[in-house]
């Protein structure tokens, strides 16, 4: 699905969409973005009622929540934007997943007026929530296996023990106990332990993790949970030698295991849910910039339209995006670069010492897997704006599906003498 090489675009349409719509822009694909879900789907249709709640924060854009919506994902949401985001394209009640953590109690309300599944990340929360609002009569908890959960598998957020989320093994059993007394009578396990992560294996033991731990919860409280989200963290392919999570791997032996440890009534049927957003759109977006400089001095840099604000990943993880310039895929990379933007920050790079075609100026940039993460990241340091972002749709036809920021936006939020800054174009 991310082969490096297959853009859903070329030059010149990119050139003719210049026209309109000035670079820098990031640029999605509906259809990629489709068979890609209907794939996942596809995997996992042995699973009644299998769902992805798509992570909002990956590409909290309402058309790319519809088109997901409209493929049968709900939305995963930690935020009262999130939230009122997924409630404008009409995602409603059980669609909507509220994953949040350190809550206000705006955000509980606004979760619990949608009908959302709350998924609490802490036992205290409980308390918080009839402090505040009212215990739904559907909970789902969160659960940190801290030292419990080897990290041996991959890429787990950093080790469980030091991650901020979720309630201990003993805490978990106690809240079940907690609600349940309290009159709460459907009940969801939750966990998310693994980000951007490329081995099956991870997926496969979280999986079995949450079965045995419904299994147990079910054993000494008599609960019978309804579903386990497994979290969200399958990785992409961002480097051309890697591959994409074969999700085929992932579903067989997650099946196997289902149908091994999930037999008796007491646990049947028990719904498998994701809230994948990285996956979902990421290798279905594109960072569009062109070239305005070049510098030789120590290194050889090529200085683009697009910075950091439109594009975080490289300069705050050293994160890696493949680049294609675009009319010269089949020229050999001959040139060492370091692709940089605008900050006076010196980590501003898209990539270091990358070795691509001879770049002129003028060159439009293509970088790859920006649809997670990329937009959803942006930040106006530096008096840097925001960028567009534009969609591909199915018919062929490129639609503006969020603006670039104004100078006049920038502004808007002062409220000084002189704030007819605002007046600017
Ligand atoms: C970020 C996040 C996700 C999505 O993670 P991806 O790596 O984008 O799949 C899912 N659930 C929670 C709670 C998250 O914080």
């Amino acid at each position: 699905m991310n082969k490096n090489s297959e853009l859903f675009f070329n030059k010149n349409e990119i050139e003719k969409t210049k026209e309109k719509y000035p670079t820098p822009f990031h640029i999605y694909d509906e259809k990629g973005i489709i068979e890609n879900v209907k794939s996942l789907y596809k995997n996992f249709s042995w699973v009644q009622g299998f769902k992805n709640y798509f992570a909002i924060k990956a590409c909290p854009n309402p058309y790319i929540l519809k088109i997901l919506k409209d493929q049968g994902c709900g939305a995963d949401c930690s935020s009262l934007p999130e939230l009122i985001l997924a409630e404008k394209v009409g995602l409603r009640g059980e669609e909507i997943m509220f994953t949040s953590n350190n809550t206000q109690k705006e955000e509980y309300k606004k979760a619990l007026e949608l009908g959302a599944i709350i998924n609490l990340d802490d036992i205290t929360h409980i308390k918080f929530l009839e402090e505040n609002a009212y215990l739904p009569s559907f909970i789902c908890f969160r659960y940190n296996p801290g030292p419990l959960r080897k990290t041996n598998d991959g890429n787990v957020i950093g080790s469980p023990e030091s991650a901020k989320y979720g309630l201990t093994k003993e805490q978990l059993f106690e809240a079940y106990d907690i609600v349940k007394n309290k009159g709460v009578k459907r009940f969801g396990l939750h966990t998310m332990v693994a980000s951007n992560e490329l081995n099956p294996n991870a997926f496969i033991e979280t999986a079995n993790m949450l079965l045995d731990l419904t299994l147990e919860i079910h054993k000494k409280l008599g609960i019978k949970i309804e579903f386990i989200n497994l979290g969200g963290g399958i990785g992409i392919p961002y480097k051309p030698e890697q591959h994409p999570v074969d999700l085929k791997i992932v579903s067989e032996r997650v099946k196997q295991i289902y149908k091994e440890k999930i037999q008796d009534k007491t646990t049947t049927p028990l719904k498998i849910f994701m809230e994948n957003g990285r996956m979902i759109t990421g290798p279905f977006g594109y960072l569009i910039t062109t070239v305005i400089h070049e510098k030789h001095i120590y290194k050889e840099y090529i200085g683009v339209d697009a910075n950091m604000a439109n594009l975080m990943r490289p300069g705050m993880y050293g994160a890696y995006h493949h680049i294609t310039v675009l009319g010269k895929e089949n020229v050999p990379n001959e040139f060492k670069y370091d692709i940089v933007g605008s900050l006076c920050e010196n980590n501003d790079k898209f990539a270091i010492d990358r070795m691509l075609p001879k770049i002129e100026i003028g060159d439009i940039l293509a970088i790859h897997n920006t649809g997670a993460h990329g937009y959803a990241m942006g930040f106006n340091y530096n008096g840097k704006l925001r960028s567009a972002e534009l969609l591909k749709k199915l018919d062929g036809n490129i639609k503006l599906i969020r603006r670039a920021e104004t100078i006049k936006d920038y502004f808007e939020t002062f409220n000084f003498e002189g704030s007819d800054y605002k007046n600017l174009a």
